[in-house]
């Protein structure tokens, strides 16, 4: 394992909410950060604190651009992928940006990450690859059909990564992340995500919707798990660890009743009116698969990762966040 400090990482994507974390902890462990950003989805706000290191660059450019890739990529030792517009209800709206962004774009990324002959290219998988399988838990070997859109572009990307560290010798490694919690995840728009939604609404008073009976499940994963992934994948010396992709996850499954009686239970601490707040079950979403869990044990066995942050664990943290930061 080599350490990871006093090195250049370049961050696609690093004004979201994954990649402004990974921004964060990279510059506080010593390295220089560069962000490439073109603010689709991301935000100014979430680079406050970065802003004041003079180990951190702001790139404004799109991945779409070969000429803003090449830019970024000047001096970097490593590149941490994240860009991309995620979201399945809004590539099954607009299937070809969505294309565009995560296919054509990372294809840029990796491309040029080659030629700029980087350490190692580590990018944001999804555990959408599964797609129609049903077996639980996940294994990085089997997956089935792709449901969505999005689905199929962050597979493409994996496919792409085997191929150009097979034909050129780039390193590759895919973090398949599960439903990724945690400060700075965005609470707004159409597109967001179900975490943050639910706390700005229950913060608000206003009524939540579940799709569906509540009792889908999923492997929520707490941002610090996801930066340990990121960290392990850039460090390890182990060969075999490398070119191929890790479920990034904890590794257990709660319901999405369970995860709104979590966030009321840490939520009435701040105000015990959220208690109260009704909860509607609304019809199930397209696209959306009942269950998720993943496997982890490749990710333990040949990274040496070790989850540490639970669901609650995580909830309490991010919530006591977004009460701080956005009531
Ligand atoms: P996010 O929307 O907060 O961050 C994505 C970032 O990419 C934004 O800052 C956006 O402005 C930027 N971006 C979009 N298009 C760009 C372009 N053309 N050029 C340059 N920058 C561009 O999303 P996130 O939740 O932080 O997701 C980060 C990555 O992780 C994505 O690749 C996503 O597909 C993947 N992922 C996330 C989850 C999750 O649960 N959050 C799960 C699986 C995979």
């Amino acid at each position: 394992m080599r350490e990871i400090t006093n090195y250049t990482i370049l961050i696609t994507g690093g004004a979201g909410f994954i990649g402004s974390n990974l921004c964060e902890y990279f510059l506080s462990r010593g390295n220089r950060v560069i962000c490439l950003d073109n603010f689709a989805t991301g935000h100014r706000h979430n680079l406050k604190d970065c802003f004041s290191n003079s180990n951190f660059t702001l790139i404004e450019g799109d991945i779409r651009n070969y000429e803003d890739c090449q830019k970024a990529l000047q001096g970097v030792d490593y590149v941490l992928h994240q860009a991309a517009l995620g979201s399945v209800p809004r590539s099954i709206k607009d299937p070809i940006t969505t294309n565009d962004v995560n296919v054509s774009g990372f294809l840029n990324m990796l491309q040029a990450a080659t030629e700029a002959q980087v350490k190692r290219f580590v990018y944001a998988a999804s555990s959408s690859t599964y797609g129609d399988s049903v077996g639980l838990p996940k294994v990085e070997e089997v997956i089935g059909k792709p449901l969505s859109p999005y689905a199929i572009t962050k597979y493409v990307n994996e496919l792409y990564a085997e191929i150009f560290s097979k034909t050129y010798g780039i390193e590759t490694i895919g973090l398949r992340y599960f439903n990724v919690f945690g400060q700075k995840q965005d609470p707004n728009g159409a597109y967001a995500a179900v975490i943050p939604k639910f706390v700005m609404q229950l913060m608000k008073h206003e009524s939540i919707t579940i799709n569906g009976d509540g009792n889908y499940s999923r492997d929520f994963t707490y941002i610090d798990n996801v930066i340990q992934m990121n960290e392990l994948a850039m460090a390890t010396d182990n060969i075999t660890a490398v070119n191929t992709v890790y479920n990034t996850a904890f590794g257990d499954r709660n319901t999405l009743n369970d995860l709104v009686a979590y966030l009321k239970y840490y939520l009435k601490v701040y105000d015990p009116a959220i208690a109260n707040v009704t909860v509607i079950h609304g019809p199930n979403r397209l696209g959306d698969i009942p269950h998720s869990l993943a496997s982890i044990d490749k990710a333990k066995e040949l990274l040496g990762y070790n989850p540490k942050y639970s669901l609650q664990e995580g909830l309490k943290i991010a919530v006591d966040w977004y009460w701080n930061n956005l009531k």
